[in-house]
């Protein structure tokens, strides 16, 4: 167990079911969950579950829709910080708050299930120091009274129920989306409240992939890169391959961390464009002066 504490003390939740600790990998919790179990579906039937970049291109082929239909049909959007980052939230039943996916059998997506549904009840906390630049996992374990799972004679550590879970693939692949998120909230209010462009930017990379796949392929944007026609392909083979280069992207755009070559050709054609802008504003200033001169005639 590591020795940071989760400040819970101003928490909305009256009597919050998380563990105020953190943990490592080889802690072991007790718990197991299986169908013959008494609360069986309960967890499912009153979510507030978050989505992950993968949970959707997992979840969108799966159902075989593409992912703005997805998004359309079975999310909503929410802000992870005020005014910050976008996330999206699993939408629930209508007039309800039961997962559209829960079944009497069970979870009818179970092999494509989210990778907030295959934590629970371990929950992963990702953190990044000030003057290191790779984050930490750590864990947290959430006892909900209505959870029997806690209660089951079995031992795990939690590196143990994550590959259990098959959870270790999925964090891998949302990496580059954890540090992004960890660096926008580490970056604080110096770096201020992002544009309006800046966060549908954020939106389609990280959840609307087939939408950054016709965004990416524009002749215009691919012709500014210095990458290779090899290179190109490996980018565009898969979803994961497009998202992963897509998060790369959102840091070079956002936070100016050049890992993708720009070719010195679009390097002065935006000079080019800072000049010519620069010139409107300098005679949109010129004019603005001769005219707020007083006129002899005055
Ligand atoms: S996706 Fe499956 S496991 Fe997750 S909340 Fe819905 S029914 Fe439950
Ligand atoms: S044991 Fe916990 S995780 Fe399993 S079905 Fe019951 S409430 Fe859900």
């Amino acid at each position: 167990m590591v020795d940071i504490k989760l400040n819970l003390d101003d928490s909305p939740a009256a009597a919050n079911p998380v563990t105020p600790n953190l943990f490592e990998g080889d802690y072991k919790i007790k718990f197991r969950c299986h169908k013959e179990i008494a609360c069986f579906n309960a967890c499912c039937s009153n979510i507030d579950i978050a989505l992950t970049p993968h949970d959707v291109i997992r979840l969108k082929q799966h159902l075989g829709l593409s992912s703005g239909d997805f998004l359309r049909e079975y999310t909503y959007p929410y802000e992870m910080e005020q005014g910050g980052i976008a996330g999206i939230k699993y939408q629930p039943v209508e007039n309800g708050t039961a997962c559209r996916f829960m079944t009497d059998e069970g979870c009818s997506v179970y092999e494509h299930r989210p990778t907030a549904c295959r934590y629970y009840p371990v929950g992963l906390v990702s953190l990044r120091k000030q003057e290191e630049y790779t984050d930490q996992q750590s864990y947290a374990l959430v006892e909900e009274a209505h959870c029997l799972g806690h209660q089951e004679d079995r031992e795990i550590t939690i590196d143990e129920y994550r590959k259990e879970q098959g959870v270790i693939e999925y964090d891998e692949l949302d990496r580059g989306w954890r540090q992004l998120v960890l660096q926008k909230k580490s970056s604080g209010p110096a770096f201020g409240k992002p544009s309006k462009r800046s966060l549908q930017l954020f939106f389609m990379v990280c959840y609307d992939v087939d939408r950054f796949r016709v965004f990416v392929t524009n002749e215009e944007l691919k012709n500014s890169f210095d990458l290779t026609e090899t290179e190109w392909q490996d980018i565009l083979a898969t979803d994961s391959t497009l998202i992963n280069f897509g998060f790369r992207f959102l840091k070079q755009v956002l936070f100016g961390e050049q890992s993708i070559p720009i070719k010195q050709s679009a390097v002065d054609e935006r000079e080019q464009q800072k000049i010519a802008k620069a010139n409107i504003e300098a005679q949109k200033q010129a004019q603005y002066d001769v005219s707020s001169e007083p006129s002899e005639l005055e």
